[in-house]
């Protein structure tokens, strides 16, 4: 079969010609620079638009912080870090109240370790609070602390209040307690959306 490719009038196809040394070459950079751009979105949308849930634990633990935890879950459960993003304290181990902890986890957008569902481990960030919610209420403070904290991240990951689950939410267990009423943190956090 002919080829029907004609050059237009005019137009210095000797220098680009198909099949040309610098035609050749035009392409190669060109495909080179797709793909720069291509793995440079990838890395983008992995650590920054990959989020859908946001999956509240609590440590049913009344002790602890960021590097009990980490130290617990290396040791004990073999895991190359702690479970969780992000843990917020109760105040134990030289921490304040609601102060908030960020992982390895989190600092590298890696998967997390704390449910039995790959695509939440995945592609949801996982927030777990010091205390044993199955026993007590959880601190005013700690829950103040909660709610800024996914109201933060639902805003910046746009994370719709319906994907914001509490562990027993999704699997049969009691984390994070029957005291941490998630219908309410959901209510508390779409408040403070609004207010914003
Ligand atoms: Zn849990």
């Amino acid at each position: 079969m002919q080829s029907s490719w004609k050059p237009a009038r005019g137009v210095p196809v000797a220098r680009t010609r198909r099949g040309g040394r610098r035609w050749r070459l035009r392409h190669i950079l060109i495909g080179l620079l797709a793909l720069l751009l291509l793995s440079l979105f990838a890395r983008y949308w992995w650590r920054e638009m990959r989020w859908r849930w946001i999956v509240v634990h609590h440590t049913a633990s009344d002790i602890g912080n960021m590097e009990y935890y980490r130290r617990l879950h290396m040791e004990e459960r073999g895991w190359s870090d702690i479970a969780y993003h992000f843990i917020i304290n109760n105040g134990t181990h030289n921490t304040a109240v609601g102060q908030v902890e960020e992982s390895n986890l989190w600092h590298d957008r890696s998967g997390n370790f704390s449910t039995r569902n790959w695509y939440v481990n995945t592609f949801g960030i996982a927030i777990v609070l010091v205390g044993n919610f199955e026993e007590h209420d959880v601190p005013p403070v700690q829950k103040e602390a909660l709610v800024k904290l996914i109201a933060v991240l639902a805003d910046r990951y746009n994370i719709p209040v319906e994907r914001i689950i509490g562990h027993r939410e999704m699997q049969n267990t009691r984390c994070p307690g029957r005291h941490l009423n998630m219908a309410e943190i959901r209510l508390l956090v779409y408040d403070q959306l609004r207010q914003e």
